[in-house]
């Protein structure tokens, strides 16, 4: 029915030498993600793309609708620049239409026909085109009825230089910036609920995520690893690639279990995380790193918490739900594939070993105090050396 799919992209943000960036990013990752389908490949005309269909668009479609800056789609019928041929398409487009459509009871279905002409030498105006072709459809379809308010239907057609496009379905795509235009940042991942959300969302700001995770075997099992490295593959996306980074973090749960004390734990181990976070991000040219934390949902999630994990670090941390509620996080997990995999029920370093009441206000000084005990360099040094590199999705 339709040769091709038309691909649009937000342009706010895209213009002078970053619209180039973006272009190249957005048509790379659009082609990763179709890689294994059909497809001749991904052309660019002005500011939109193309893809040829050759097979099931729903299959190009739903994978599409992953790649993060493209702003919808629609399937297409290109066609001469003349209005014999528009109007050949759109009867073709709406017969079809209305050949899948159930019994009506005898009332006319409603439709609009919008047309674009930014080829203006064109020899009709847009009011003209629609005019035109609103008048053939009618002609050609009794059970159709002019709406141009609240139309069932929305017939439209661009006229640009070389063709004419005929379409009626805008299906949205995700929004927001080709993965990799924003940079790199190190995401702390979890099994948890949040911190693929928080992933997620900072993906959809442009930026390239390389994981971190830290396990304690044996007091976490190879199980609770796996889950997360499932976790990032869902996350990478189709045709994506998130390396995560393994940390071997036994020796530092110890050594916080024999020279912390218990209420301050959490806040110390959290400091150990984002130390290590930033020493592979400046490893691997991240800028920033990435945790779930939400404000008030834990002990270590109050202000004061937040204050005295974050000081440990030089980089940014990006804490996209901050200002979102539980249920809303487990929203957005269950609509990008991730609730699933993190309700399996395996146990996190963070579980292990935890107080039963952690300080909800660590004070800073009582909280270095308690780390001067310990040979902070020398572990993160070891912890570094044992960390194993995972790529997760495609390559
Ligand atoms: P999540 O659902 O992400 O586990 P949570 O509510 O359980 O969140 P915490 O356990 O307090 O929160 O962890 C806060 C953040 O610290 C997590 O969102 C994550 O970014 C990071 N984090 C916690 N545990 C780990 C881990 N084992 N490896 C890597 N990052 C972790
Ligand atoms: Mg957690």
């Amino acid at each position: 029915m339709y040769e091709l799919l038309l691909i649009r992209y937000g342009e706010i943000g895209t213009k002078g030498k970053n619209r180039h960036m973006f272009e190249q990013r957005l048509r790379a990752n659009m082609e990763k993600a179709l890689q294994g389908l059909d497809v001749a490949g991904v052309e660019r005309a002005h500011t939109r793309f193309y893809v040829e269909l050759n097979q099931d668009a729903r299959d190009i479609i739903a994978r599409l609708q992953k790649v993060f800056g493209i702003a919808s789609m629609s399937p297409v019928k290109r066609v001469g620049l003349d209005e014999a041929h528009i109007t050949e398409a759109a009867v073709q487009i709406m017969d079809d239409i209305l050949a899948r459509q159930t019994d009506q009871n005898g009332r006319k279905r409603t439709f609009k026909v919008e047309t674009h002409r930014p080829n203006k030498s064109f020899p009709l105006t847009s009011p003209e085109v629609s005019r035109n072709l609103g008048a053939e459809l009618l002609k050609e379809f009794p059970q159709l009825a002019v709406d141009v308010h609240t139309p069932e239907l929305r017939l439209e057609v661009e006229i640009r230089d070389r063709f004419a496009y005929v379409y009626t379905e805008r299906i949205p795509g995700p929004g927001g910036l080709p993965v990799g235009v924003s940079g790199k940042a190190v995401l702390l991942l979890s099994g948890g609920i949040d911190s693929p959300a928080a992933g997620h969302l900072m993906m959809k700001r442009g930026v390239e995520p390389l994981a971190v995770h830290f396990h304690s075997p044996p007091f976490t099992s190879e199980r609770s690893r796996e889950k997360v490295l499932d976790l990032a593959r869902q996350l990478a996306g189709p045709g994506g690639v998130i390396p995560v980074h393994v940390v071997h973090f036994t020796e530092i749960q110890k050594a916080l279990n024999l020279h912390c004390p218990p209420k301050l734990l959490m806040t110390v181990m959290r400091r150990f995380m984002l130390r290590i976070a930033e020493a592979i991000a400046e490893s691997k040219g991240a800028m920033a790193l990435i945790t779930g934390e939400s404000l008030g949902q834990v002990a270590s999630q109050t202000m004061a918490s937040l204050l005295a994990t974050g000081h440990v670090v030089r980089l940014p941390v990006f804490r996209p739900l901050i200002g979102f509620d539980k249920l809303e996080i487990i929203e957005l997990a269950k609509q990008i594939g991730t609730y699933d995999i993190s309700i399996q029920p395996y146990e996190d370093c963070c579980t292990i070993f935890v107080p039963r009441h952690p300080e909800t206000q660590p004070d800073l000084i009582d909280v270095e105090t308690a780390e001067a005990k310990m040979p902070i360099d020398e572990l993160i040094q070891e912890a570094l050396e044992r960390t194993e590199v995972v790529l997760c999705g495609k390559d």
